[in-house]
Protein backbone atom coordinates (compact mmCIF):
# COMPACT_ATOMS: atom_id res chain seq x y z
CA UNK A 1 0.00 0.00 0.00
CA UNK A 2 1.43 3.35 -0.79
CA UNK A 3 -0.06 5.95 1.13
CA UNK A 4 1.03 9.03 2.99
CA UNK A 5 -0.61 11.41 5.41
CA UNK A 6 -0.32 15.05 4.30
CA UNK A 7 -1.67 17.25 7.55
CA UNK A 8 1.51 18.59 8.00
CA UNK A 9 1.90 19.23 4.57
CA UNK A 10 -1.34 20.85 4.32
CA UNK A 11 -1.10 22.98 7.06
CA UNK A 12 1.99 24.39 5.84
CA UNK A 13 0.66 25.96 2.84
CA UNK A 14 1.15 26.50 -0.46
CA UNK A 15 4.82 25.54 -2.13
CA UNK A 16 5.55 23.49 0.81
CA UNK A 17 7.11 19.86 -0.01
CA UNK A 18 7.94 16.35 0.92
CA UNK A 19 10.70 13.90 -0.41
CA UNK A 20 9.79 10.68 0.53
CA UNK A 21 11.01 7.01 -0.71
CA UNK A 22 8.41 4.28 -0.64
CA UNK A 23 9.22 0.07 -0.73
CA UNK A 24 5.67 -1.28 -0.64
CA UNK A 25 4.33 -4.71 -0.82
CA UNK A 26 1.55 -3.91 -3.51
CA UNK A 27 -2.15 -4.89 -3.49
CA UNK A 28 -3.13 -6.97 -7.03
CA UNK A 29 -5.44 -9.52 -5.38
CA UNK A 30 -6.75 -10.84 -9.07
CA UNK A 31 -2.88 -11.17 -9.84
CA UNK A 32 -3.60 -8.71 -13.32
CA UNK A 33 -0.21 -6.76 -12.36
CA UNK A 34 1.82 -9.65 -12.31
CA UNK A 35 4.07 -8.42 -9.50
CA UNK A 36 6.90 -10.13 -8.35
CA UNK A 37 8.14 -8.33 -5.14
CA UNK A 38 7.24 -4.87 -3.75
CA UNK A 39 6.63 -1.64 -5.72
CA UNK A 40 10.10 0.88 -5.10
CA UNK A 41 9.65 4.60 -6.12
CA UNK A 42 10.18 7.99 -5.01
CA UNK A 43 7.31 10.94 -4.17
CA UNK A 44 7.45 14.78 -4.06
CA UNK A 45 4.43 16.16 -2.84
CA UNK A 46 4.11 19.57 -3.28
CA UNK A 47 1.42 22.08 -1.43
CA UNK A 48 -0.73 23.66 -3.94
CA UNK A 49 -3.50 26.16 -3.00
CA UNK A 50 -6.22 24.03 -3.69
CA UNK A 51 -4.55 20.33 -2.54
CA UNK A 52 -1.60 18.54 -2.93
CA UNK A 53 0.28 17.54 -6.30
CA UNK A 54 2.04 14.46 -5.81
CA UNK A 55 4.81 14.04 -8.50
CA UNK A 56 5.87 10.04 -8.33
CA UNK A 57 8.59 7.97 -10.52
CA UNK A 58 8.41 3.81 -9.31
CA UNK A 59 9.57 0.86 -10.91
CA UNK A 60 8.29 -3.15 -10.36
CA UNK A 61 9.44 -5.82 -11.20
CA UNK A 62 6.77 -8.22 -13.14
CA UNK A 63 6.31 -11.96 -14.06
CA UNK A 64 4.93 -12.53 -17.54
CA UNK A 65 4.88 -15.50 -20.22
CA UNK A 66 7.35 -15.51 -22.85
CA UNK A 67 5.62 -14.12 -26.25
CA UNK A 68 7.79 -16.72 -27.89
CA UNK A 69 8.37 -19.93 -25.62
CA UNK A 70 5.92 -19.48 -23.08
CA UNK A 71 8.31 -19.41 -20.27
CA UNK A 72 8.72 -16.75 -17.41
CA UNK A 73 9.89 -13.48 -18.72
CA UNK A 74 10.84 -11.17 -15.90
CA UNK A 75 10.39 -7.71 -16.74
CA UNK A 76 10.96 -4.31 -14.71
CA UNK A 77 8.05 -1.80 -15.87
CA UNK A 78 9.01 1.79 -14.76
CA UNK A 79 6.72 4.77 -14.61
CA UNK A 80 6.45 8.19 -13.73
CA UNK A 81 2.75 9.90 -12.60
CA UNK A 82 2.10 13.58 -11.74
CA UNK A 83 -1.77 13.83 -10.01
CA UNK A 84 -3.51 16.17 -7.99
CA UNK A 85 -5.34 15.58 -4.67
CA UNK A 86 -8.40 17.70 -3.46
CA UNK A 87 -9.25 17.74 0.31
CA UNK A 88 -12.20 16.71 1.11
CA UNK A 89 -11.67 17.76 4.99
CA UNK A 90 -10.37 21.18 6.15
CA UNK A 91 -7.44 20.63 8.18
CA UNK A 92 -7.98 23.83 10.22
CA UNK A 93 -11.63 23.05 11.26
CA UNK A 94 -12.31 19.76 10.58
CA UNK A 95 -15.49 20.39 8.41
CA UNK A 96 -16.53 18.40 5.33
CA UNK A 97 -15.77 20.61 2.13
CA UNK A 98 -17.05 21.20 -0.65
CA UNK A 99 -15.28 20.18 -4.37
CA UNK A 100 -14.97 22.72 -6.49
CA UNK A 101 -18.21 22.05 -9.53
CA UNK A 102 -17.21 20.36 -12.53
CA UNK A 103 -14.97 17.97 -10.53
CA UNK A 104 -14.45 14.74 -12.65
CA UNK A 105 -15.45 11.15 -10.74
CA UNK A 106 -12.19 10.33 -10.88
CA UNK A 107 -10.60 12.92 -9.25
CA UNK A 108 -8.14 11.78 -6.42
CA UNK A 109 -9.24 12.71 -3.07
CA UNK A 110 -7.46 13.19 0.35
CA UNK A 111 -9.68 11.42 2.64
CA UNK A 112 -11.22 12.56 5.54
CA UNK A 113 -8.14 11.35 7.78
CA UNK A 114 -5.55 13.85 5.36
CA UNK A 115 -4.27 11.10 3.45
CA UNK A 116 -3.18 10.26 -0.07
CA UNK A 117 -3.35 6.37 -1.58
CA UNK A 118 -1.50 6.00 -4.55
CA UNK A 119 -2.66 2.71 -5.21
CA UNK A 120 -4.90 3.08 -7.66
CA UNK A 121 -3.27 5.69 -9.86
CA UNK A 122 0.04 3.14 -9.88
CA UNK A 123 -1.80 0.02 -10.43
CA UNK A 124 -3.65 2.02 -13.47
CA UNK A 125 0.34 3.07 -14.61
CA UNK A 126 1.75 -0.51 -13.79
CA UNK A 127 -1.06 -1.70 -16.47
CA UNK A 128 -0.70 0.94 -18.99
CA UNK A 129 3.30 0.06 -19.14
CA UNK A 130 3.49 -4.01 -18.99
CA UNK A 131 4.84 -4.90 -22.10
CA UNK A 132 3.17 -5.81 -25.04
CA UNK A 133 5.67 -8.58 -26.37
CA UNK A 134 7.84 -9.97 -23.24
CA UNK A 135 10.48 -12.03 -23.80
CA UNK A 136 12.22 -14.28 -21.22
CA UNK A 137 15.36 -12.84 -23.15
CA UNK A 138 16.22 -10.71 -25.98
CA UNK A 139 17.65 -13.68 -28.16
CA UNK A 140 15.04 -16.29 -27.51
CA UNK A 141 14.77 -18.88 -29.87
CA UNK A 142 11.41 -20.02 -29.58
CA UNK A 143 9.45 -23.12 -29.58
CA UNK A 144 10.34 -25.81 -32.10
CA UNK A 145 7.68 -26.36 -34.51
CA UNK A 146 8.05 -29.64 -34.88
CA UNK A 147 7.61 -31.04 -31.05
CA UNK A 148 6.58 -27.82 -29.73
CA UNK A 149 10.11 -27.82 -27.32
CA UNK A 150 11.90 -24.92 -26.52
CA UNK A 151 14.68 -24.00 -29.01
CA UNK A 152 17.73 -23.93 -28.00
CA UNK A 153 21.16 -26.22 -26.95
CA UNK A 154 18.74 -28.67 -24.50
CA UNK A 155 16.73 -29.51 -27.81
CA UNK A 156 18.11 -31.93 -29.84
CA UNK A 157 17.83 -31.70 -33.67
CA UNK A 158 15.07 -33.95 -35.16
CA UNK A 159 15.81 -36.37 -37.34
CA UNK A 160 15.72 -35.13 -40.85
CA UNK A 161 12.83 -37.51 -42.35
CA UNK A 162 14.04 -40.27 -44.79
CA UNK A 163 12.36 -40.99 -48.29
CA UNK A 164 11.58 -44.68 -47.48
CA UNK A 165 8.22 -43.92 -46.65
CA UNK A 166 5.77 -46.05 -47.77
CA UNK A 167 4.15 -44.42 -50.58
CA UNK A 168 0.34 -43.19 -50.13
CA UNK A 169 -2.37 -44.68 -51.92
CA UNK A 170 -4.45 -41.63 -52.98
CA UNK A 171 -7.26 -44.02 -53.53
CA UNK A 172 -7.34 -45.52 -50.25
CA UNK A 173 -8.42 -43.40 -47.42
CA UNK A 174 -7.09 -45.25 -44.85
CA UNK A 175 -3.38 -45.46 -46.40
CA UNK A 176 -2.63 -41.90 -45.09
CA UNK A 177 -3.78 -43.10 -41.62
CA UNK A 178 -1.63 -46.49 -41.66
CA UNK A 179 1.30 -44.69 -42.64
CA UNK A 180 0.74 -41.96 -39.84
CA UNK A 181 0.35 -44.81 -37.37
CA UNK A 182 3.58 -46.18 -38.63
CA UNK A 183 5.30 -42.90 -38.03
CA UNK A 184 3.97 -42.52 -34.64
CA UNK A 185 5.48 -46.00 -33.93
CA UNK A 186 8.65 -45.47 -35.30
CA UNK A 187 9.12 -42.05 -33.23
CA UNK A 188 8.06 -43.73 -29.91
ZN1 LIG B 1 11.31 -17.21 -24.41
ZN1 LIG C 1 11.75 -30.11 -31.75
Amino acid sequence: MVSFNVSQLLLEGPGATRDLDFHEPFPDPTNELHLKGPIAGHARLLRTSEGILAHTDFSARVILECGRCLEQAIAQVEGELDEEFLPTTDIRTGLPMQLPSGTEDDQPLIDEHHEIDLNEILRQNILTNLPLQPLCEPACPGLCPECGERLGPAHRAHAVKDSTETPVDPSNPFARLAVLLHNDEESA
